[in-house]
């Protein structure tokens, strides 16, 4: 079986970077195919419990793929959601950009 804390940190990595780099004004097109990868995780993301439950979580608060900064706040939160369960900290939301597109201000 796979490694799921390994498989979650990359994919986590994977997702939020995506995220920071979608287009601040995404075509229909880009929208489209955002929607398709966060649908297809639950189908097919190889640790069964974390599946089924991030669709539940998705069908709670649907993606929002309007905008760069949305989306990147979208899987802040369903990383949180994520967090919670395990009992890990939750993170700064504020700090996605530092995270995982800009680095830490010099
Ligand atoms: P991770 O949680 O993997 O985080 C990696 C890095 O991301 C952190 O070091 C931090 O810098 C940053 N980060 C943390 N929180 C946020 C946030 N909210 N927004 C942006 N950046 C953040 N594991 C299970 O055991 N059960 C599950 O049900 C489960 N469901 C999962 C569902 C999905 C969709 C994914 C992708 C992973 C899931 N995992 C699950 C794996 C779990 O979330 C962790 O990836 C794994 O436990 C390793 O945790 P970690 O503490 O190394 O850091």
């Amino acid at each position: 079986p796979p490694d799921v804390e390994a498989l979650g940190r990359a994919t986590w990595s994977f997702l939020h970077t995506t995220a920071a780099y979608y287009p601040t004004r995404p075509t229909p097109h880009q929208r489209a195919n955002m929607l398709n990868l966060i649908h297809a995780l639950p189908a097919l993301y190889p640790c069964s419990n974390c599946a089924e439950d991030f669709g539940d979580k998705i069908k709670e608060n649907p993606p929002d793929v309007s905008s760069r900064e949305r989306l990147s706040r979208w899987f802040c939160e369903r990383h949180n959601e994520v967090n919670e369960k395990l009992g890990k900290e939750t993170f700064d939301c504020a700090k996605v950009d530092e995270r995982w597109k800009d680095g830490p201000p010099d």
